[in-house]
Formats: C-alpha cells, structure tokens, sequence
C-alpha cells in the first residue's frame, strides 16, 4: 500500500467514519521527541465500530497499521510511516468493575493517559501503581512495552489486556497468556490493545500520593524529565546499567546535529532543537561502537524505531 492507494480508495471509506482523519500528517507532532515525518494517514477512531472497520479495511487493502500512544517511546523516521498511524487517544476513559474492602479492579481505556491512571488509584487509595510515577504515555503504550521503573512494571497490576485483531475481532487475553518480558509485552504486530483490566490493593490515599510523589521527586533528580526525549535508548544489559555503560564510555555530552546525550543521564538523548531521526540514528551508532569498544557491551535499543529506511 503507498500514499497514492490511500488517497484513492481510502479516503472516501475513511470519510464515512465516526473518526478523526488527517492525511500526510507530521508524526513530529506527535511524539515527545518532536521528530518524524509525515504519515499517509493519522486516524483517530472515536469508536469500537469505526476502529473494527479501519482494521478491517486495512487488512483488506494490505494497509500497514501502526498504533500509535503518546509517541513518548519512538523514534520515527524522516520519512514519516507508510500507512496509517491509528491512535487511540479517544478511548480515555477509567471505571471501576468492582470493588471490596481489600481491593479494587479497574478497567482502563488503552488511550487514558498512563500518569492520569496514577494520580486516579491515588486519589481512590489504591496501591500498585506508584512505581511507574513519572511515565508519560498512555496505558495502551505502557502495557505494549511492559513499562516500568523502581522495581515495579505494569505487568505486575494486570489481570487481562483486550486487543483488537487484524479481523477486528476482540479478545481478552489474562495476563498468564501474555509473554510479558523487561519492556516487552509480545503483543501480535497490527493487533491494537482497547484497554486493560487492573487490580489494585487498597492503601491510605495520602501514603500512595505520598510514595508516588517520592518517586516522581527521585525520576527528576536522575532523568531530563523536561527535555525532549524518547526515554531510555537502550535496555540494561544483564548485571548492568545502560547509562553507566555509555556515561563511562564518554558519551555524555556527544552530539550529532540536534541531538545530543544528556549530561544528567547517559541513556536518555536529547532533541535540543531542530534533531532528526537520522542525527539521532547516527548518534545510537557512535554510543553503541564506543560502549562496545570500552566494555565490551552490546547494547540493544529499548526505544522503538519505526517508519520507512
Ligand atoms: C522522559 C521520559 C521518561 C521515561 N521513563 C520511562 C520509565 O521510567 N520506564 C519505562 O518503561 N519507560 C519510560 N519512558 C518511555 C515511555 O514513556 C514508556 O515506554 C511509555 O509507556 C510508552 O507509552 P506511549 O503511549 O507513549 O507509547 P508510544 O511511544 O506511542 O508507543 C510505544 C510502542 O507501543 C505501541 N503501542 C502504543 N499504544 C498501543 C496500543 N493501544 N496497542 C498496541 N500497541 C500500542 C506502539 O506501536 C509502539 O510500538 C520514558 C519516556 C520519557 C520521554
């Protein structure tokens, strides 16, 4: 499928749906490293029905399907992404199915943003989720990439995830039949997550906002919150530390073009203004030949690089 097929068949199915449709769209609008070019389509379903029928339609006509969160994890190429980027920041929505003295299940919409989700269990006294304090994001991007931090992942919290398949069909998957790794949750490529149910133990609301503002306190001692990033480049290896690898290395403060290695903490590269994606490439290649050189470490991304090469 190429923008040309988009333009004539597509668009005016896509015109008949309950869905927010832009065409050759800047993906640097929406991703927190303000990098990426244009995609054929960016779609906004604003329904389970008009999702299904993209899905479908896309399988139909061999249309790539990339779903896209809050953009804070990738890095998109220059030239944008073949297809359509589906994003489902319309699904936004948190209930609660049931609830005891104990504990609370909460169903969450993949698009309700990962940081509302926190500050909603703290106000609610419910415990679990304080260790992702901090990740921006939506709950659909965290679950896709297992998210987490201070010895806390979000797996840790889910009872079942609903996806949506290339037919889209629903299915709900619990949590055991999910191959959830370290940032890796083994979700089906073009499959999209609608939401997951998570289960929460109850705690004094003040001790959970309290505890979650202390982590949020120690993320902003030790990572460029405010810059424009895409979080941790790389994973940890086994036994190690991605920043403390590239920082001893000498990387910190290395740049190309844009695009430099932070100075508060190694793993996170910075888009001072005016990056791009192939800065930023060139700039993996140059820290992950230095660390290997210096450690002997073969770092491997923890970012996702999607879009055309
Ligand atoms: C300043 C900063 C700090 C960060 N700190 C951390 C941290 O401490 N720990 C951590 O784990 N991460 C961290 N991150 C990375 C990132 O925020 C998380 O990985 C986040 O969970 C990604 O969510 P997103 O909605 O932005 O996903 P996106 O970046 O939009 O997408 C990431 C991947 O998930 C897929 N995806 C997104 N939504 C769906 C969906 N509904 N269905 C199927 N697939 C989907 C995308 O296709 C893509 O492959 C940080 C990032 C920044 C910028």
């Amino acid at each position: 499928m190429t923008a040309g097929m988009v333009d004539k068949g597509f668009k005016e199915f896509l015109s008949t749906l309950d869905a927010d449709v832009r065409f050759d769209e800047q993906m640097k609008d929406h991703t927190y490293l303000a990098i990426g070019g244009p995609a054929d389509v960016f779609i906004t379903p604003r329904s389970v029905a008009s999702l299904s029928s993209v899905l479908k339609a896309a399988k139909e006509t061999g249309m790539p399907v990339f779903p896209i969160g809050g953009g804070t994890n990738i890095l998109v190429s220059d030239m944008g992404i073949e297809g359509a980027a589906v994003s489902m920041a319309a699904f936004n929505e948190v209930r609660t199915l049931s609830e005891d003295s104990d504990s609370a299940s909460l169903y969450v919409d993949a698009g309700f943003p990962l940081m509302r989700l926190l500050r909603h269990a703290a106000e609610k006294g419910l415990t679990g989720t304080e260790g992702l304090a901090g990740i921006p994001g939506q709950v659909g991007g965290a679950v896709a990439g297992n998210a987490g931090a201070f010895d806390c992942e979000i797996k840790d919290v889910i009872v079942n995830v609903s996806l949506m398949n290339k037919d889209g069909n629903i299915r709900k998957l619990p949590k055991d039949e999910i191959n959830f790794d370290y940032r890796y949750a083994g979700i089906p490529q073009g499959e999209i997550i609608l939401g997951a149910e998570f289960s929460l133990a109850k705690d004094d609301p003040e001790a959970v906002s309290k505890r979650m503002q202390e982590f949020i306190d120690e993320k902003k001692s030790r990572q460029p919150l405010g810059e424009r990033s895409a979080g941790c480049v790389y994973k940890n290896p086994e036994g190690g530390f991605a920043g403390k690898l590239i920082d001893e290395a000498g990387c910190k403060g290395m740049r190309v073009g844009g695009i430099e290695v932070s100075a508060l903490h190694a793993n996170f590269f910075i888009n001072t203004g005016g990056g791009t994606a192939t800065d930023y490439m060139s700039l993996m290649l140059k820290v992950v030949s230095k660390v290997r050189t210096t450690s002997g470490a073969v770092l491997e991304p923890e970012i996702r690089v999607v879009g055309r090469c």
